[in-house]
């Protein structure tokens, strides 16, 4: 069965390895993975980490690009692709413009979409952007969703999706964190040796601008008010967050940006880090695995699972909220301790098995492929 997964940006390189690796370890399927070049560099370096390399990636990005004229060239090259290819089904990952216009050129050419974390919403219906509009859209073009907890299950059946097309699986981050975290070098600071360590990371649309002030102006006061943290923060290459980044937080002691990191440096520093403060929503799935609390740089989330199990907490982007939020965490040991217990809410590690399982049988049954 030819089976042709699409990747475009950093996240669903990491969620979408761990289920390739699966799926070429069976003796059923021949998988090609597409990167469409959301991404550029991050996505194929990613890959890397998990010994993969793309078969065929596209060229989508220009600059100052909207999401529309990034929409229809992903669609002209994705058809492109999906014609001469000729794949059975086509997988994707998450909630980006790569993932829907992916579906959406399968839907066209009546080939069978399988989503991966399917169904996670925020039922923000004022200001759906866009997001949660790709999750909607895909959930409809989709032929089997594969929902990372009950919950998303949940949001699918509400919508209507038939209750055998979803299936729980786990969420693959913690497939992909689980693999790297046994094999990363410990992750040092030498001169900051007596100091905790707060990661930061941010990047998401809603928070460019003010928000990310606020949210830098936070972890400056912190960085002042405390001599016994630093912070890290892997910047994020979109340009709108990198040149805030660097105006707002470089030169002093102890903030130090860098280039994002490649994930096995990136977990390191999840392991060796006090807390996290974030606004990604991968990290908010990975970070319960290694019982690390996280601060959530969001007014709302589409995974209340962790804020549910106590695990994160929905802090927003207010200077106050997140500085009281933070020094708790660093002040009150059992708050600290309240954050950092249980199992992840987001999976076993065993989601892709899962997945490549289930397709196996689906596949059997309703016959997808071409009989050549
Ligand atoms: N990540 C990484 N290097 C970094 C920052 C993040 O490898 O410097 C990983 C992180 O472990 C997580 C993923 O990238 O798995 C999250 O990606 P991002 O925050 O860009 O997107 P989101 O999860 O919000 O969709």
């Amino acid at each position: 069965i030819k089976i042709i997964c699409v990747v475009g940006t950093r996240p669903e390189a990491i969620k979408m390895a761990p289920l390739i690796i699966a799926l070429r370890n069976t003796h059923w399927a021949s998988v090609r993975i597409v990167s469409t070049g959301q991404h550029p560099f991050l996505v194929e370096k990613m890959l890397s980490n998990f010994s993969l390399t793309p078969d065929l990636i596209c060229e989508v990005m220009k600059p100052n690009q909207s999401l529309t004229k990034l929409t229809i060239r992903l669609l002209g090259e994705l058809d492109r692709c999906f014609q001469a290819e000729k794949p059975d089904i086509v997988i994707g990952q998450g909630d980006t413009t790569s993932v829907m216009a992916a579906a959406l050129a399968a839907f066209y050419l009546r080939i069978p979409f399988a989503h991966v974390e399917a169904g996670l919403r925020t039922r923000d219906y004022e200001n759906p952007f866009p997001e949660e509009m790709n999750r909607v859209l895909v959930g409809d073009l989709a032929q089997w969703h594969f929902a990372p907890t009950e919950i998303a299950q949940r949001n699918l059946l509400e919508e209507g999706k038939s209750v055998d097309s979803i299936y729980v699986t786990g969420n693959t981050i913690v497939d992909a964190l689980l693999y790297t975290a046994g094999r990363c070098p410990p992750f040092d600071f030498p001169e900051f040796a007596n100091c905790r360590m707060i990661l930061f990371t941010a990047h998401r649309r809603e928070n460019i601008g003010q928000p990310f002030f606020e949210i830098c102006r936070a972890a400056r006061y912190l960085a002042d008010l405390r001599d016994d943290i630093f912070i890290l923060f892997p910047v994020h290459p979109n340009p709108a967050i990198k040149d805030a980044a660097y105006s707002y937080l470089s030169n002093h002691p102890r903030i130090r940006l860098t280039p994002p990191l490649d994930y096995i440096d990136f977990i390191a520093a999840m392991k060796s880090s006090f807390f996290i403060l974030t606004d990604s929503g991968g990290v908010q799935e990975e970070a319960p695995s290694l019982r690390k609390p996280v601060l959530v740089l969001r007014n709302e989330t589409e995974r209340p699972e962790g804020i549910e199990a106590g695990v994160t907490k929905l802090v927003g982007c207010d200077f106050d909220s997140i500085v009281n939020s933070s020094l708790q965490l660093l002040d009150d040991d059992a708050v600290y301790k309240s954050f950092s217990r249980g199992n992840s809410p987001y999976g076993d590690g065993r989601a892709s098995e899962k997945i490549v399982n289930i397709l196996h049988k689906a596949l059997a049954k309703h016959s997808y492929a071409h009989s050549s």
